[in-house]
């Protein structure tokens, strides 16, 4: 049994607020604590719980101890007219997508299809703000990034990949894109800890304890045991997948390689993110767009069917109508303390 844990309602803008003076607190200076906090408000404002002020705490461990770079300036440079490069400079994420994402979006529409890579960056968030802002720009998007090994390989015990997400969006005209956002571990490592923090219990098939045997205990898999990837084989080949286009193609450590440098003190590793952006007009079909919504209108008129990425868009308009989203006020008090 879980227990109720206690909220206090914040408004998007004291979110932002509380996170951009805590990174600022902690050395980040003002387009990197913007970056990174405008992220977190758009998590905690869609409903992304494990990947909004939850992770705060941590981007300050990896300031306080150098790992992250809070002055970090990215660069982009094109290495052809449609593959482009971002150094993160070992700053988090969401400020070298600013850097990238737009000359993404300008070489996708000139030559149909164009990849960002980004590289000595640290990605702590969830992977669909960069998807959707292309698809909100009438591209289709794919996107992964590997993490240190938490996830053990199909036949395997040891932990070997990241919890590897891969996140694809398709634009929709005149309303919000489809999205999917999704970790290859059966559950992502965050919403593992956030059900530690509650006191829940993990399903069966999430990971493993010390010894390699199955459990629901969510401290087990986390302190010694191994996540588990989703679906078995296939779940295991996608977080391959997801490893060797974030790492090898890149340049970049594979998950294993970025474990090796990992000292355990909970700070962030420094990584790679490929994203991929297609522009549908440019595939021959013409009306890709309008097939698209003849297809997702066949497949709502299966009763009990949802588009992903419909939770979290009702979750943002519910919290735009409401002026706010409540947060849990045991975390409240540790990011206060540290602001
Ligand atoms: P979920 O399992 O909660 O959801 C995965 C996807 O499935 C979402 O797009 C979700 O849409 C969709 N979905 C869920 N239920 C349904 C349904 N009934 N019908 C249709 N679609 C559905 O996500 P995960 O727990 O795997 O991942 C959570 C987050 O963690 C992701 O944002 C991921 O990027 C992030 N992450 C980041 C890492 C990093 O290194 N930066 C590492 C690992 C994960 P909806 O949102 O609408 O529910």
């Amino acid at each position: 049994m879980g227990t109720e844990i206690e909220t206090e309602r914040l408004t998007l803008e004291e979110i932002r607020d509380l996170a951009h003076r805590t990174l600022a607190a902690h050395g980040a200076d003002e387009a990197n604590a913007a970056a990174v906090a405008a992220n977190m408000v758009a998590a905690q404002r869609d409903g992304s719980q494990s990947h909004g002020l939850f992770r705060l705490p941590k981007h300050v461990t990896s300031l306080r101890n150098g790992k992250a770079n809070g002055r970090a300036k990215p660069v982009v440079e094109a290495l052809s007219p449609s593959i482009l490069r971002v150094d993160g400079d070992r700053g988090y994420a969401p400020l070298a997508q600013q850097t990238g994402l737009p000359a993404l979006e300008a070489a996708a529409k000139e030559h149909g299809l164009a990849a960002l890579t980004i590289r000595r960056t640290i990605h702590f968030a969830a992977l669909w703000p960069e998807t959707e802002w292309l698809a909100e720009r009438g591209l289709v998007a794919f996107a992964v990034t590997s993490s240190p090994p938490y996830v053990a390989q199909y036949g395997g015990r040891r932990p070997v990949f990241g919890t590897n997400p891969l996140s694809f969006a398709w634009p929709r005209p005149g309303g919000l894109p489809m999205v999917y956002d999704m970790a290859s571990a059966a559950m992502a490592r965050g919403e593992i800890m956030v059900h530690m923090r509650d006191g829940h219990s993990v399903p069966e098939g999430t990971g493993v304890d010390a010894e390699g045997r199955m459990t629901t205990d969510p401290a087990a898999i986390l302190k010694g045991g191994a996540q588990l990837p989703f679906g078995g084989h296939k779940g295991s080949a996608i977080a391959l997948m997801v490893d060797l286009l974030a790492g090898p193609l890149l340049g970049e450590v594979s998950s294993l390689e970025c474990g090796d440098e990992d000292n355990g003190d909970g700070s962030a590793g420094l990584g790679g993110e490929f994203v991929l952006a297609m522009d549908p007009a440019r595939f021959g079909a013409g009306d890709a767009v309008a097939r698209g919504e003849r297809l997702f209108a066949r497949l709502m008129e299966d009763e009990g069917a949802r588009l992903p990425g419909d939770r979290r868009h009702r979750a943002r308009a519910r919290a735009e109508a409401e002026g706010g989203v409540d947060v849990p006020k045991v975390l409240l008090d540790e990011i206060r303390a540290l602001a």
